[in-house]
């Protein structure tokens, strides 16, 4: 069977470069591309300059459509904004967009949702296995303890992350919420500071902190009188997000346009 031909957008960045290393080392897929924000320094630069390897015969570009034209799948780690816009384009190539980006508005996720008419797009808050059992589990946890166990979510990235919560945390809460037949936007209380008042029942907390070269960890707190239990997940290496992401990039191949997540791609029954 040919190769999957796979494209990346924001190739430059720290999720794109770890695309590339994945991508050029795994069986089944190809490079097919990658592009860059105008103006960006990379622009006309090897991809394999970006990787630290010998050149790999394809400039990063600042042209999306001959990207989205030659791909089979176009992976996203970028800016909400870009995202939007590469959605489209997905629809109107009828390609595979897989998205990873976070920080999207309820806005954006509608202009997605449309796009996702004519474009198979399997978007993530997170894409490696482990996070994923994570919310698995946390859906059970929340429909199975009730809401005499307060939910608390504690995340802590890189000094570089721009927003918060981190789209896993939002992810996890999500996951709780729904295993209690709630609406997150709700329920969220998304940061605390000053006389709050006291907690109410069935509220789900999130708390970012920042700092150091920290790629992802994640803490679900389920607390009660006298017991606690917590899920933590910690990332060690950007590689576990892109394996992922390549694996639903494969899996999106022969599936109807529609919106799809990692649980679908790992075959988790909701
Ligand atoms: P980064 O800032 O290192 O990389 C983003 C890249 O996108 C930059 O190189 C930027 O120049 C580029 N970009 C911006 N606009 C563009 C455009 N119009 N066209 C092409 N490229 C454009 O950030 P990062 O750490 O790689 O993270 C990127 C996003 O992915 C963030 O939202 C982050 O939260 C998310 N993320 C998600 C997962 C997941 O599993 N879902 C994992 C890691 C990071």
């Amino acid at each position: 069977m040919a190769d999957v031909r796979i494209g990346i957008v924001g190739c430059a960045g720290r999720m794109g470069r770890t695309l590339i290393q994945q991508i050029h080392t795994t069986e089944g897929v190809s490079l097919s591309g990658g592009t860059e924000a105008p103006g960006h320094a990379e622009i006309g630069a090897d991809l394999g300059s970006l990787i630290g390897s010998d050149d790999l015969g394809l400039k990063v570009s600042d042209e999306n459509l001959p990207l989205f034209a030659n791909s089979d799948a176009v992976l996203d780690f970028t800016v909400p904004a870009a995202t939007l816009a590469h959605a489209a384009l997905a629809a109107q190539a009828r390609i595979v967009h897989v998205i990873g980006t976070t920080g999207l508005e309820d806005a954006d996720e509608a202009k997605i949702l449309a796009a996702s008419k004519h474009a198979r797009i399997i978007k993530a808050g997170n894409f490696s296995l482990g996070v994923n059992l994570v919310a698995e589990l946390t859906r059970q946890l929340a429909s199975t303890l009730g809401e005499e166990f307060d939910v608390e979510i504690i995340e802590m990235h890189h000094r570089h992350k721009v927003d918060a919560p981190s789209g896993t945390a939002m992810m996890l809460g999500e996951a709780a919420a729904e295993g209690r037949d709630r609406a997150l936007g709700e329920v969220a209380v998304r940061g605390r500071d000053g006389i709050t008042g006291e907690r109410r029942p069935g509220d789900i907390g999130f708390a970012s902190l920042r700092g150091g070269n920290v790629v992802g960890d994640h803490t679900v707190i389920f607390a009660a009188d006298n017991e606690r239990i917590e899920i933590t997940h910690r990332a060690a290496d950007r590689a576990i997000f892109a394996r992922g992401a390549i694996r639903a990039a494969i899996w999106g191949q022969d599936k109807d346009p529609g919106l799809y997540d990692m649980a679908d791609v790992l075959g988790f029954g909701k």
